[in-house]
């Protein structure tokens, strides 16, 4: 008796067939090319050993058991606990174990504080770690990265910076409610946004009274409230208020230095989109003790600082977020069936995935290429200032751009699994998790247009035409398409760009850097389909590449397997 007709003869209605396995237990280092090269292009060492630990944090992040603490995580999301039984507040806020699970991988493979420390090639490394950890999960990574931004603002204040530089930067994650003079690690939060102004910080009404010195310097009573107000079980946040010399940075620990716990409400947990693992709150302050950090009114100066951290974080987040997306797409699209062939052998589902390939892989290009500037810059190996002018220039264009293009991406690549994909099944239907996530990353660190404003302010900065045009020369040499967007670019850098233009001049940017990486590391296949499906033509719909491409070429490189 055949399959079918012994189901049918149990009394079964019918066999499951042409349904693609789940992509599971793979090593996410070993099978992202891209990745790879990356690393290889903007690590000063890039080592066996370097190599041995991004293995095994790719066989980690990809394995089963983390997709399944994912899942928990995501599904059985934090709980506010505002008040104890017996109507005192507590003002904490619960997480599934499997929260607990993720972080302590994430800490220990050192993707928060470390890096500051680690010498050349540090941020490189962290960076991949960071892509590779975010395919296992996305959200629990916001206090890892507020963390890893925080640092050089904390080093402003030299008691603090004593009593909790290591702790920043210890692997040993510890979660408990307790004063971090009791624990092994600790995790740092941001509190800028208000109500009545997130974008726009000067807006603050949150106010800093005086409140004397001590070994931590200036102290001050903080009064206000901060609208979102993310993993609000962190250990301490940088928070702005205005103070004496207007809107400063302070230092606003969980528990004080005295063991009492500071007077931070926590209002309630916003109900979001997608980022579910991740608790964010609104809260207020009720004279709550912190330290000022670094000079009296340059608030707005130092959270932009931590700023240009996280948003390297959100560039490489969402990169990260596209190359899963494109691997559950070449995964299914290789094993599904329909009219007679397997997807990925359709010639219109072909190019479809081979599009979504070249825009993961200009993604992590040019996410990583900003993460060798942040590297380079700061650790003394930047002797022409040529990688500090396109840190602070890759900044906004890599947040804008990536960010802008993740939502789109994770559209088309859940199509790509017509109606499975749009199916959360309790947490196990990633892309459509994926799907939820991506536009967090455009929004929260500043919004698409305040990164198109970024770019106005960072061309007075510095020479940034002559960088980006050192930078990209020899993709604008190989082919004309490229050679005209550059000298658009040129012109659109020259200071005439208005507000209205700036988003156009912020793509345009990101193009050009991005044909300059693939040209650069890329094979000429992917190099050439770029150039010809977003130079030469506007890339407005995934799938609309140009014939004559070598797309089995650009496929080749992107399936996520290894051999
Ligand atoms: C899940 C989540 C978690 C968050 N966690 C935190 C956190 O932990 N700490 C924290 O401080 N904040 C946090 N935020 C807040 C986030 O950073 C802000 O929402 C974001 O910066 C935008 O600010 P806003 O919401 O006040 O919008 P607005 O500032 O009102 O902006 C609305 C829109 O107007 C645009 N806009 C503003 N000014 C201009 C202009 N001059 N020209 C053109 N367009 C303009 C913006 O680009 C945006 O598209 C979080 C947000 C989310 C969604």
């Amino acid at each position: 008796m055949n399959t079918l007709a012994h189901a049918l003869a149990d009394g079964s209605t019918h066999e499951v067939t042409n349904q693609s396995r789940p992509l599971v237990d793979v090593n996410l280092w070993a099978i992202d090319r891209p990745l790879q090269e990356a690393v290889r292009r903007d690590h000063p060492a890039p080592d066996a050993a370097l190599q041995a630990r991004l293995q095994a944090l790719g066989a980690e992040a990809g394995s089963a058991a983390m997709q399944q603490h994912a899942r928990l995580a995501n599904v059985h999301g934090p709980e506010l606990r505002s008040h104890d039984r017996f109507g005192h507040r507590i003002d904490q806020v619960e997480f599934h174990p499997s929260y607990h699970a993720l972080m302590e991988a994430a800490l220990r493979h050192r993707l928060h504080g470390s890096p500051w420390s680690a010498g050349p090639g540090g941020h490189v490394e962290r960076a991949a770690g960071f892509m590779l950890f975010t395919e296992a999960e996305p959200s629990v990574l916001c206090p890892v990265s507020m963390t890893y931004a925080v640092t050089p603002a904390l080093r402003a204040n030299a008691g603090i910076w004593a009593d909790w530089g290591a702790l920043i930067a210890s692997p040993r994650y510890d979660p408990r409610f307790v004063g971090a003079a009791h624990k092994s690690a600790v995790t740092l939060g941001m509190g800028m946004t208000e109500k009545q102004g997130g974008s726009d910080v000067r807006a603050n009404t949150t106010r800093a009274e005086a409140d004397g010195e001590d070994g931590w310097g200036t102290r001050v009573a903080i009064t206000g409230h901060k609208w979102f107000f993310s993993a609000p079980m962190c250990d301490a946040f940088l928070v702005l208020a205005q103070g004496e010399g207007g809107l400063s940075c302070y230092f606003l620990p969980r528990i004080r230095p005295d063991g009492s716990v500071n007077a931070i409400a926590i209002q309630r947990l916003k109900h979001k989109l997608g980022n579910q693992a991740n608790a964010s709150s609104e809260v207020e302050f009720k004279r709550a003790t912190a330290w000022l950090v670094g000079e009296p009114g340059r608030g707005v100066a130092q959270i932009l600082a931590m700023g240009a951290m996280t948003r390297l974080d959100c560039a490489l987040g969402t990169a990260a977020l596209m190359r899963q997306a494109l691997s559950l797409a070449l995964h299914h699209g290789a094993q599904r069936k329909a009219f007679g062939k397997r997807l990925i052998e359709q010639p219109m589902m072909k190019n479809v995935l081979a599009d979504l390939a070249l825009e993961s892989e200009a993604a992590t290009a040019l996410a990583m290429r900003l993460a060798r500037a942040v590297d380079r810059s700061e650790n003394g190996q930047d002797v022409d200032g040529h990688e500090a002018v396109l840190r602070r220039v890759l900044t906004p264009i890599a947040k804008f751009w990536i960010c802008k293009r993740g939502a789109a991406f994770g559209q088309e690549a859940m199509e790509c699994l017509g109606g499975n994909g749009y199916v959360e099944e309790n947490g196990a239907g990633v892309m459509a998790r994926i799907y939820r996530e991506m536009p967090v990353n455009s929004i929260w660190e500043g919004a698409a247009n305040i990164q198109a404003l970024d770019l106005l302010r960072a061309l007075r900065s510095g020479p940034v035409a002559d960088a980006l045009m050192h930078e990209t020369a020899e993709a604008r040499a190989a082919r004309d398409d490229v050679r005209r967007l550059g000298e658009r670019v040129h012109h659109g850098l020259d200071g005439a760009t208005g507000e209205a233009e700036a988003r156009r001049l912020a793509r345009d940017v990101a193009l050009l850097v991005q044909a300059a990486l693939l040209q650069r590391s890329a094979p000429a296949a992917v190099f050439d389909a770029f150039c010809a499906g977003r130079i030469a033509e506007p890339g407005d719909v995934f799938g609309a590449l140009p014939a004559g491409l070598d797309l089995d070429a650009v496929l080749a490189r992107a399936m996520p397997w290894t051999a």
